[in-house]
């Protein structure tokens, strides 16, 4: 087992409606050294890729994506999230149903962050249905950018999400992987 799995049968707890929560070191307090580990991990799995800029969606992701782009000495853009569609003249925008909220929310970052040419790692905590995912992909593509590819944290591997952003060819770097996980019983099944 890798540090993250360890870390999330230490400390994770399963939900009702297949939802895991890990608020004590990834989203709600954060856990500096682990998020450390998983940005290292990622620099290491994307070695010899050019990164020019990291990608990720507030808020979750932010932790790991700025402990990331200092490591590449990039700047890093969150795309934000809202609930209504404003005016795209000064932004790329997209959509992604969110599965912890149930709702469609509006995604997007201001031009002048994501730029023609830039190669962009896209990172996030967590890849379930693959809905933030895309969204940030479309926005890279809007940009006229490049993604050099997708670094997960933990991802739902029940959930369609990576079978689809593989099957289109990303590159997806999970760390941990949870093929199982049962409200009933506790059990959390990673993925080898
Ligand atoms: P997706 O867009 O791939 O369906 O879901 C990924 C997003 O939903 C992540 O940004 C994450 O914030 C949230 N998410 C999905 N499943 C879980 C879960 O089981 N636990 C937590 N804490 N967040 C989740």
């Amino acid at each position: 087992m890798n540090f993250l799995e360890e870390k999330i049968l230490a400390d994770g707890t399963i939900k009702e409606g297949n939802i895991l929560k890990v608020d004590n070191f990834l989203n709600h307090q954060i856990d500096v050294d682990i998020i450390r580990q998983i940005a290292l991990e990622f620099k290491l799995r994307f070695k010899g890729q050019e990164v020019t800029k990291i990608l990720t969606i507030e808020a979750s992701g932010i932790a790991i994506a700025v402990i990331l782009a200092e490591l590449y000495d990039v700047p890093v853009v969150f795309a934000k999230k809202g609930e209504t569609a404003n005016s795209t003249d000064d932004k790329y925008m997209s959509q992604a149903y969110s599965f912890t909220h149930k709702k469609m929310n509006s995604v997007f970052v201001s031009k002048p962050y994501m730029l023609a040419g830039d190669k962009v790692l896209i990172v996030d905590d967590f890849l379930a249905d693959g809905q933030a995912m895309g969204a940030l992909i479309d926005i890279v593509h809007q940009a006229g950018a490049s993604v050099v590819g997708l670094g997960v944290a933990i991802e739902k591997g029940v959930q369609k999400g990576g079978r689809i952003l593989r099957a289109q060819g990303y590159r997806v770097e999970s760390i941990a992987v949870i093929d199982e996980m049962d409200y009933e019983t506790g059990i959390i099944k990673f993925r080898e």
